[in-house]
């Protein structure tokens, strides 16, 4: 039997459910309930995130919420379904994708919950509706690391494991990742019902995004009052800011499929993703991705690309196809605005002030052609600006080029002058990161854990909550990548 019935907690979460995207209807999911995890364990905890999600002080030991969230039992209230959706896959129309491991609670405290590897659903297709430990363990760190970033992301509460074996390329073993968004619907939502032809659905879906997310393209002036070209505009505004985000931190997303794409302009789907160690613009993260679709510097034109595919899936709402072109055509202005900002807070410039366009370019240049490690880079500079110690050869020594150092931080140096640089770099020290999540630093955590050492998992996740903290304690999470970081092969496997 697939789906085994689950038993209701006796917990005491008082949550008070609700369910909207159930309410949606038939066309939109299927009622679910979760495959139950043998024998389960925690593995990673966000308290943070409990907090915010009002949960009782103690969740992270209470063997009732260890069960609830590993598709064990059903927390009062809750809904399970799994919804369906669409997508473009690596530029190729996938047609039917939908929630394959998936499965949606409904909506409590402010945000949708979701179990991701809770089994089998109707969208599983070749799938085992599972996740495995390592994948979970990265989607889990990820999420709450780009959350302390301040880049707009699903969060994660928890991965709780199981020793049940899971087959991908060796044997590996299942868990499930709690994760939570205000909601969870994706351009491969729109895209599904175009393509059906299910226009009243895509209305249907339209309002609902717009009425609960997006009020202010109801009444908008500036596209004739037509809402559905407003949402189009304000999706490619906030899904610009993130690309943006996501290139002056070096992150790569890895698969960045329709299916892949919040409507809410979040990050969502960890699975190949990377951050840049050597900064190399045309680095390819995703083992799977063989024709380097989603190239690191290509981010941004697939960004484009993807909403391209989400304003053809609007147009049977939309009379006006110039117009909805209008707002698509905002990601060329609204892209590289976000940018500049990003990189003028990098610079160490006041909120308002642009840098010299030839300062970012010439050093992200400069950091290319010697393999410079971008984040140790950025931070180090925002140390040395604070005295500028000719002396101090922290930030030239990791340049080969340092004719081309010397010519470019002159060039800085000078937008900085002495009386203003403890706020220049107060200001930089708050923009660049000391700790991303490295490739590496997620591997060791994840090898401590299947030897069922989890501290590792905590100890990363908390310094990426606060990625702009010294934490000096955990030096070894802020140094370069070892090695054998560019073996680490990540696919789409997980
Ligand atoms: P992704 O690119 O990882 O976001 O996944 C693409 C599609 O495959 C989505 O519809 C997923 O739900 C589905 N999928 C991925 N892995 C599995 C799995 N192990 N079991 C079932 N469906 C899966
Ligand atoms: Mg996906």
């Amino acid at each position: 039997m697939i789906f085994t019935p689950s038993t209701t907690t006796e917990t005491e979460p008082n949550l008070a459910w609700q369910h909207s995207f159930a309410d949606l209807g038939e066309s939109f999911s299927v009622p679910m309930q979760a495959t139950p995890l043998s024998a389960p364990y925690w593995v990673g905890q966000s308290l943070a995130l409990g907090e915010e999600l009002k949960l009782q002080p103690d969740w992270q030991h209470a063997d009732d919420w260890l069960q609830a969230l590993s598709g064990n039992a059903q927390l009062p209230g809750s809904k399970l379904l799994s919804s369906v959706y669409s997508g473009h896959q690596f530029g190729v129309w996938a047609g039917q994708l939908g929630d394959g491991r998936a499965i949606l609670l409904g909506e409590a405290n402010g945000q949708e919950w979701q179990l991701k590897g809770a089994g089998l659903t109707p969208f599983s297709r070749m799938g085992d509706g599972r996740a495995v430990l390592r994948s979970s363990i990265r989607e889990f760190l990820c999420s709450e690391a780009m959350h302390g970033l301040g880049i707009a992301t699903t969060r994660a509460l928890c991965v709780t494991g199981s020793d049940v074996p899971v087959r991908r390329e060796t044997i590996e073993t299942a868990a499930v990742v709690t994760r939570v968004a205000p909601s969870f619907v994706r351009f491969g939502h729109f895209e599904h019902f175009c393509h059906h032809d299910q226009h009243d659905d895509l209305k249907k879906l339209a309002d609902y995004v717009i009425d609960r997310f997006y009020p202010e393209c109801r009444d908008n002036v500036l596209w004739g009052g037509n809402p559905y070209i407003a949402l189009l505009a304000a999706v490619t505004e906030r899904t610009a800011r993130m690309v943006a985000q996501w290139q002056s931190v070096g992150f790569c997303h890895g698969v960045m499929n329709t299916d892949n794409m919040s409507i809410l302009g979040l990050t969502i789907d960890y699975g190949p993703f990377q951050f840049l160690d050597g900064y190399n613009p045309g680095h390819i993260c995703n083992h799977s991705d063989h024709q380097g679709r989603y190239a690191f510097y290509k981010q941004p034109n697939v960004a484009y690309w993807n909403l391209y595919c989400l304003g053809q899936a609007m147009l049977p709402l939309i009379d006006e196809q110039e117009q909805a072109i209008a707002a698509l055509e905002t990601f060329k202005t609204e892209f590289p605005k976000a940018l500049v900002n990003c990189f003028a807070a990098k610079l160490g410039l006041p909120e308002g002030v642009e840098a010299p366009p030839a300062l970012a370019e010439e050093i992200l240049k400069l950091l290319a052609a010697g393999a410079v490690d971008f984040t140790i880079f950025w931070r180090r500079l925002s140390h040395w600006v604070r005295e500028q110690h000719a002396a101090d050869d922290s930030v030239r020594d990791l340049f080969l080029d340092r004719a081309g150092f010397d010519a470019w931080i002159s060039l800085f140096s000078a937008l900085h002058p002495t009386d203003t640089r403890a706020d220049a770099s107060a200001r930089m020290l708050a923009a660049n990161p000391k700790f991303v999540l490295r490739n590496h630093l997620g591997e060791l955590a994840i090898r401590a854990a299947k030897q069922k050492d989890f501290s590792q998992v905590q100890a990363l996740l908390q310094v990426l909550q606060a990625p702009f903290d010294e934490h000096p304690q955990y030096e070894a999470f802020a140094g370069f990548a070892p090695d054998w970081a560019s073996d680490i092969e990540i696919s789409c496997s997980s």
